[in-house]
C-alpha cells in the first residue's frame, strides 16, 4: 500500500476508535463511572473519595488523577482498556498529595505524568515508602509494584497540551491545597477539572501556606471560565454552583471570625466559639480548626 492509502487507513482506524470510545455507556465500566461527555469519564469509589477523570482522545488517553486509593487505580486501567486499545499517554496530577498520585506507578512508565513546579520535591518529601504495611490485603495485593513516580514533566504557570483532537489547558492554582495545584480545561467541550480547591458538602483540609485570599482567587479564575461542567477533585461532577457554594462558605466564615477577632477573641476562644450551623452537614467536621486558622491568618494579616 502506497504511504498516502496507509495513513488514510491509519486515520479512519482511529476514528473508528474514537467512536467506539465515545460511545461505551459508563454502566459498562462499572457502578463507580460516569460519563460526562463524549469520550469523557470520571471515576470515584464514594462522595468524598477523590476523582480520576478519563479523556480519550484519537490518539491515546489522558487520565486526571490516578484514583483515591490503589485499587481505584487498578479499577481505572481496567476501564480504559474496556473503553480503547489507544494507549494512555499522559497522567496530569491535580494535586500532590497521595489520595491523587499514588496510583502514578500503574500508569508510568510509559504515561507521562505532569503537574506545577514543586510537585516532585513535595511529593519526595511527603514518601512513606511503608504506606502499604498494615493496608488490607486487597489494597497490598493491588500495590504490587508500588514506587514513587513523580512528574516528568512540571510546568510554571500555565501549559497547553494537545493530544489527538483535543487540548488540555493546565492552569496552576497558587497555594490553594497542596504544594502544586493544576486545573484542567478542555475549552472545546468546556469541561473543568478543578482539582480541590473547592469540595461540594466537605470542608477542606487548609495547610499553613494557604491563603483564603489566593483560594477565592482560583476559585473565581475557574469560574470566569463559564464552564458546562465542573468535574472536583473529590465529590461528584456537578457546575460552577460549586465554586458558588465554597465562596460563600469562606466569605462567612472570615466574616465570623473577624468579629470575633473585633470582639478581642484568641485563635483559642474563637475556635470554641465559632459556629457555622449552615455547614454542620458538611463532611469532614475535624478539619474545621484548620479553617478557623486560615481565616484568623486572613483576618489579623491584612
Ligand atoms: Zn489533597
Amino acid at each position: 500500500m502506497a504511504p498516502r492509502g496507509r495513513m488514510r487507513v491509519k486515520l479512519v482506524v482511529a476514528a473508528c476508535l474514537a467512536m467506539l470510545g465515545s460511545s461505551i455507556a459508563a454502566q459498562d465500566l462499572g457502578p463507580r463511572f460516569r460519563r460526562i461527555g463524549d469520550g469523557i469519564y470520571v471515576q470515584s469509589a464514594r462522595e468524598v473519595n477523590s476523582t480520576v477523570g478519563i479523556v480519550v482522545t484519537t490518539e491515546g488517553v489522558v487520565l486526571i488523577d490516578t484514583g483515591q486509593t490503589v485499587v481505584d487505580s487498578r479499577e481505572v486501567q481496567q476501564a480504559v482498556r474496556t473503553l480503547t486499545p489507544l494507549p494512555i499517554r499522559y497522567v496530569i496530577n491535580t494535586e500532590v498529595h497521595p489520595d491523587h498520585t499514588t496510583g502514578n506507578f500503574v500508569f508510568s512508565p510509559p504515561a507521562v505524568v505532569i503537574n506545577h513546579a514543586g510537585a516532585a520535591d513535595a511529593m519526595r518529601k511527603a514518601d512513606n515508602p511503608n504506606r502499604f504495611a498494615s493496608a488490607a490485603p486487597e489494597i497490598r495485593a493491588a500495590a504490587e509494584g508500588y514506587q514513587l513516580v513523580t512528574p516528568q514533566i512540571e510546568y510554571r504557570d500555565r501549559m497547553t497540551l494537545r493530544v489527538g483532537e483535543r487540548a488540555f489547558e493546565l492552569l496552576h492554582l497558587k497555594n490553594a491545597h497542596s504544594e502544586a495545584d493544576t486545573a484542567v480545561w478542555l475549552p472545546a467541550e468546556r469541561v473543568l477539572f478543578a482539582a480541590s480547591v473547592a469540595l461540594p458538602g466537605s470542608l477542606n483540609n487548609i495547610r499553613p501556606f494557604v491563603t483564603i485570599a489566593d483560594l477565592l482567587a482560583a476559585t473565581r479564575m475557574l469560574r470566569a471560565l463559564n464552564p458546562d461542567v465542573v468535574v472536583p477533585g473529590h465529590g461528584s461532577p456537578g457546575t460552577t454552583r460549586i465554586f458558588d457554594e465554597s465562596e460563600r462558605y469562606y466569605t462567612l466564615l472570615v466574616e465570623r471570625v473577624g468579629a470575633l477577632v473585633r470582639q478581642g477573641r484568641t485563635l483559642d476562644q474563637i475556635g470554641r466559639e465559632l459556629r457555622m450551623p449552615e455547614y454542620a452537614a458538611w463532611a469532614y467536621q475535624e478539619r474545621m480548626p484548620t479553617n478557623v486558622e486560615a481565616a484568623y491568618r486572613a483576618v489579623t494579616q491584612q
